[in-house]
């Protein structure tokens, strides 16, 4: 098993992220490395390394060279070695979120909560044996049909801040175990956690070249950003573009998905992007008002509002006092830090600044606001990342944010008249993640989830992620979803895999055994 620089360096809380490639962890062709900070202190806590087109040829060299050897294993032997990976998952799931906290400011529980279903996953890959035994059928009196599933080659992965585990569980497991090789590029922000897994994979038995990690293969790191917030993306890395990568699935913001799903289309290369959210809570005057009021704040304000599935409208039909009261009131209890049931940090000064400036920009334009995180960010300066739940009451339904992604811990509200006018406005946002009702009436459920246009819904819960084996993924055509298929479950098997036909006919009639010559081999 390879060592870990993490695990080496973990006392002095002074990582080294390195680039997994082959078996080892190996310092960048550049020598040159990106400091990470952590969000709950504002500390450096490490250094990640900035790849250049030498490490990725030499990480693309080595999966290609892998993948004859891996993908000619038996789904079982594959799926074997995860069943091993499961267990070092589960038995260090707690060094995990320490880790997960450390890097990326999530509470523990919902540190600890991200791992373990992270390893949801897994357990799905494990039981891939069962589910991908492809079908033979005699389609014509003696023309046998059979279908397998073959996978593509080698894999590309590249994953955001948000959930450093949990989202590249999302696709790494069920890839490796379809007989594909996997090279991830996590979030520079936070590539402690995986930089940890693949010494896992490695010692449940994933051979070299298999799964590597390929840490920020973007030397211009900063000017990308800048651009993407000025709309205006332009580059990309090799590492998608490399002919000798086949696939590639992307989670992240929706400009970047956008742009890497046309860069992979313009090759022909299967891709799979999702992008950004805003997702829509509509309550109806018959919902209970204990569940909503605790489910609508657990959804915005959970991992800090940092979760693609977060609520971030609130569509009150009818008055809503009394459920918008309950709901402030949770709002303001809450507390800072990251204990379990705390708000925990954002991820750093610049999605801090951005979070703030969306709730100074609505109060500006006539927003009221009811719950007030600001002053979080000024009682913790230069201690960290924070910005508390916040809870803005619009009379604008043209607010800026009311209609864009803030991703961070900020709930609108805004009072309609009816249903229709909540489906209406849910309807018109550009991106098509998720969107939930809240009522005790069967038959209102039923017409709002049929009418929602997000892909993902929610009947009263606020984070509908659908679980193993249901798919995960946003509208495709809108700004949350680019590309094919689902990131988990049967939709990430079909992403995964071709589906190789064999048509066969043999001649063999009477007499046609007697006439051949067996003799010793039958
Ligand atoms: P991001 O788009 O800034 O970065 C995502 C990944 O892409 C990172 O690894 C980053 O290094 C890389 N990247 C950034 N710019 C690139 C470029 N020009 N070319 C190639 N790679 C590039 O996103 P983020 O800030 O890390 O994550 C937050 C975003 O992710 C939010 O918009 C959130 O909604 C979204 N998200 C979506 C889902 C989903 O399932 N739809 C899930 C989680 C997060």
């Amino acid at each position: 098993m390879p060592e870990s620089p993490s695990k080496k360096a973990k006392a002095a809380s002074d990582f080294t992220c390195d680039n997994y490639v082959h078996g080892r962890f190996v310092a960048p062709a550049s020598g040159a490395y990106l400091p990470i900070e952590s969000p709950v202190t504002g500390a450096t806590i490490g250094k990640v390394a900035l790849s250049t087109a030498a490490d990725i040829e030499d990480a693309v060299a080595h999966a290609k060279k892998a993948f004859p050897a891996w993908s000619g294993l038996t789904v079982k032997a594959r799926a074997a070695i995860m069943l091993k990976f499961h267990e070092l998952m589960r038995k260090h799931a707690d060094e995990l979120a320490d880790l997960v906290v450390l890097e990326n400011g999530k509470n523990k529980s919902e540190a600890l909560a991200s791992v373990l279903k992270g390893n949801e996953t897994v357990e799905y890959a494990c039981s891939l044996p069962q589910l991908v035994q492809g079908k033979t059928l005699e389609v014509s009196r003696g023309i046998t049909c059979t279908e397998t599933r073959d996978p593509l080659g080698v894999i590309v992965s590249v994953v955001p801040f948000n959930f450093p585990v949990m989202v590249p569980m999302w696709t790494v497991p069920i890839a490796l175990t379809t007989g594909n090789c996997v090279i991830l590029k996590p979030s520079e922000k936070v590539p402690i956690t995986m930089t940890k897994v693949a010494s896992f994979l490695a010692e449940a038995g994933v051979p070299a070249g298999v799964f590597q990690v390929h840490t920020a293969p973007f030397l211009w790191v900063a000017a990308y950003r800048t651009k993407i917030i000025h709309g205006q993306v332009e580059a990309v890395t090799s590492l998608v573009d490399h002919p000798d990568v086949s696939a590639v699935t992307f989670v992240g913001s929706s400009p970047v998905a956008q742009l890497i799903a046309r860069r992979c289309r313009a090759q022909d290369k299967r891709v799979l992007a999702l992008g950004g959210a805003k997702n829509h809570l509509v309550a109806l005057p018959d919902a209970d008002l204990e569940l909503a009021s605790k489910d609508i704040v657990a959804s915005f304000a959970g991992c800090a509002g940092q979760r693609c599935m977060a609520a971030s409208v609130l569509l009150l039909v009818g008055s809503g006092t009394e459920l918008l009261d309950m709901v402030v009131h949770r709002a303001q209890n809450l507390t800072r830090g990251t204990g379990a049931g705390q708000v925990g940090a954002v991820i750093d000064a610049a999605s801090q600044k951005r979070i703030i400036k969306y709730i100074d920009d609505a109060e500006a334009g006539g927003a009221t606001v009811l719950v007030d995180g600001r002053p979080w960010a000024t009682a913790t300066k230069g201690q960290g990342y924070w910005v508390g739940p916040t809870v803005l009451l619009h009379t604008n339904p043209a607010d800026a944010a009311m209609h864009e992604e803030i991703f961070g811990p900020v709930l609108s509200v805004y009072k309609v008249q009816s249903g229709e006018e909540a489906l209406a406005i849910e309807n018109a946002s550009p991106f098509g993640n998720a969107a939930c009702v809240y009522t005790s009436h069967g038959g209102h459920a039923e017409y709002f989830t049929r009418r929602f246009h997000a892909a993902m819904i929610g009947v009263n819960i606020g984070v509908p992620v659908p679980r193993e084996p249901f798919s995960f993924g946003g509208l495709y055509g809108s700004r949350s979803k680019y590309g094919d298929m689902d990131i988990t479950g049967d939709g990430c098997v079909e992403f995964c895999t071709h589906r190789r036909k064999v048509t066969a006919k043999w001649s063999i009639h009477e007499g046609s055994l007697d006439r051949a010559n067996f003799a010793g081999q039958m």
